[in-house]
This record gives structure tokens, C-alpha cells and sequence, in this order.
């Protein structure tokens, strides 16, 4: 749990600053395809030393969005947390691996490239049934303009 704590860039005391609002909750990507995550469950079990940390939903799921952080009062970065987790317990996340993947060659977050690598890991897990909520949140984008003044 120490190496944990050390990856995610927070001291242990600083998990006790979450107020428990679940604001994180009620806004978690992972909540719109009722996956019932707990951004804030989390940070509890970190804090108390629970050691079920792996059977998180999050620990699976989470999609990096930064939803949670950008809604909580503290701003709490609850995807580094999880990547702290996944990173410590070497648990792969086809996710994660087409982030990296996508940085790595594009310089950015490129949509079709992260589709692409993950098709095997949706397929295999049945989440291609959420395809068509999914497209709200896919936008596909061609380089813009430059615009001359
Ligand atoms: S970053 Fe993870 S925990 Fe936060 S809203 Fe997105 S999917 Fe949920
Ligand atoms: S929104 Fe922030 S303060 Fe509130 S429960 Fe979630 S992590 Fe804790």
C-alpha cells in the first residue's frame, strides 16, 4: 500500500481531505453504463489499508477521463490513483495501453487508434452493447485551420 500511495503523488493523510460528497460518483463516466463506480470508495480503501483494492470496479474500468477530478471540491485526481494501482500490482488495462499507445504516436489522445486497440478487450467483455452511448462521447477530429490574421 506504500508503493501505491508513492505512485499516485499524494501523502496518505492527504486521502482524508475527501468529504465522502460522492460528487465523483454521480458524475463517473463508468456510472452512465450503471458499472456502479465509486470514485470516493476508493480513496476510502486506500486510506483505511483495505486490501480488496483490486476488486475495485475503477481498478478495471476507469477511462481516465478526469470527470471526477474536474467535478470534486479538491480536485482530487482520482485516475492517478488508479493508475498508481494498476502501475504497483502490474494489472494491464487494454485502456491504458492504448492511451500510452496513442500518446506515444500521435502526441495526442487520437479516438480511432484507442477503438482499434481495445476492439479485442470490448469484444471479449461485452461492451460493445454500449456502443451507441459511446458515440456521444467519440468526436473524431481533422486537424483545424490555421487561421491567418
Ligand atoms: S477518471 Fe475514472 S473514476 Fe474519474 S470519472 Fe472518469 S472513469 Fe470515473
Ligand atoms: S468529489 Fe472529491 S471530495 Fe467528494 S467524495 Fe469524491 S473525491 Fe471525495
Amino acid at each position: 500500500m506504500e508503493k501505491i500511495i508513492a505512485y499516485t503523488g499524494y501523502k496518505k493523510k492527504d486521502f482524508s481531505a475527501c468529504l465522502g460528497c460522492k460528487i465523483c460518483a454521480s458524475v463517473c463516466t463508468l456510472n452512465d453504463f450503471s458499472m456502479h463506480a465509486n470514485p470516493q470508495g476508493l480513496l476510502l480503501k486506500i486510506l483505511l489499508g483495505d486490501n480488496t483494492i483490486t476488486d475495485d470496479p475503477l481498478i478495471k474500468n476507469c477511462v481516465s477521463c478526469y470527470r471526477c477530478t474536474d467535478a470534486c471540491p479538491w480536485q482530487i485526481r482520482v485516475p492517478e490513483v488508479v493508475r498508481a494501482i494498476r502501475e504497483t500490482l502490474e494489472l494491464s488495462s487494454p485502456f491504458e495501453k492504448a492511451f500510452k499507445g496513442s500518446i506515444s504516436i500521435w502526441g495526442r489522445v487520437y479516438e480511432p487508434y484507442i477503438f482499434m486497440n481495445a476492439i479485442g478487450f470490448l469484444i471479449k467483455n461485452g461492451y460493445l452493447k454500449h456502443l451507441m452511448k459511446w458515440t456521444e462521447y467519440i468526436s473524431f477530429h481533422l486537424p483545424h485551420k490555421i487561421k491567418r490574421i
